[in-house]
């Protein structure tokens, strides 16, 4: 055997062990038990029942009040976190291990997940918030609406999730979309499902914000948490492509309220590859609503968001 050969043998052996490896990591976060911490919903994954729109609205706007209360906590808590680099490091690679010896392989394929928050019909039934955990919350819940426009959330999120589909496609990107129908009924843990399958390299999970205070504007970026059992190995990817995305919003003139760890996302919980959810803007608040309807607007976010991927895969 020459040692070329050899070479080729020792690489493909190596390979192999880091796929097991990869294999290992994600049956871990299957099996693993959720902590029962989750401290309240967020407008794109309320719990509880959707008898009625304004006992929605009412309680949309509390969620908002107390996560904004909770990215502050978050933020503090950027500070102190750095230790998970080795497994986090590993479980990113891995995503890329396939076929390339290469660092400097740009021709490698880079899949994006797109996930257009909600549908024409929330379902309250319910799912565990993460596998394995005896907490439910509905399975989808149906959105908020423009204070001015009425438009739905669902309709926005599915309108800008077009164009960043369009806009990534002419970068060669793959794109996998969880809907591209209003008409659909996909719990949040199916689409994580969706995004696992196609083994991508990052989801992007597009909503707006609601709040009870017609003031608030601006986009805002969630991760999931590095401390959930079931998400510290997609923590640290999410976290770096945030921070690119966070650049290219501030970039182009998109006011970024911050980026937050959230534990009580059913479609983070369940996802084993990075994600990040973009709140694109406030639909409560008169002026963001009529710039969300806009596609040009729409045009604006998506731009950011692909470039900051571009970035990313190039890291
Ligand atoms: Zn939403």
């Amino acid at each position: 055997m020459k040692i070329k050969q050899l070479l080729g043998v020792s690489i493909a052996v190596l390979a192999c062990i880091a796929n097991v490896n990869a294999a290992d990591i994600a049956t871990e976060s299957i099996t693993a038990q959720a902590p029962e911490t989750n401290r309240q919903e967020s407008s794109e994954e309320k719990s509880k029942d959707e008898a009625k729109d304004s006992k929605d609205e009412a309680k949309d706007s509390k969620d908002e009040a107390k996560d904004s209360k909770d990215g502050a906590t978050a933020s503090k808590d950027e500070a102190t976190d750095s230790k998970e680099g080795t497994t986090d490091s590993t479980a990113a690679s891995d995503e890329n291990t396939e076929s390339d010896e290469s660092d400097s392989a740009p021709a490698e394929k880079f899949v994006v997940c797109i996930d257009a928050g909600h549908q024409e019909k929330g379902d309250s039934t319910t799912e565990p918030i993460a596998p394995g955990s005896p907490h439910k919350k509905a399975r989808v819940s149906s959105g908020t609406e423009g204070v001015g426009t009425k438009k739905a959330e669902y309709v926005v999120n599915l309108e800008a999730a077009m164009i960043l589909k369009e806009l990534l496609e002419k970068e060669n990107i793959t794109v996998v979309m969880t809907r591209e129908t209003h008409d659909v009924n996909i719990s949040n843990a199916e689409r994580a499902e969706v995004s696992n399958k196609a083994n991508a390299n990052m989801t992007i999970r597009l909503h707006c914000d609601s709040i009870n205070n017609s003031s608030k504007t601006g986009a805002t970026i969630l991760v999931p948490s590095d401390t959930n059992p079931n998400t510290k190995g997609i923590y640290e990817p999410s976290q770096a492509y945030a921070e690119l995305l966070k650049v290219a919003l501030t970039d182009k003139g998109v006011k970024v309220n911050g980026i937050f760890k959230r534990e009580d996302m059913t479609g983070f919980n369940w996802s084993r590859v990075p994600v990040v959810i973009l709140e694109m803007g406030f639909m409560s608040n008169w002026n963001e609503d009529q710039m969300l309807a806009d596609p040009s607007y729409q045009r604006k976010l998506m731009e950011a968001v692909v470039e900051s991927l571009k970035v990313y895969n190039k890291k």
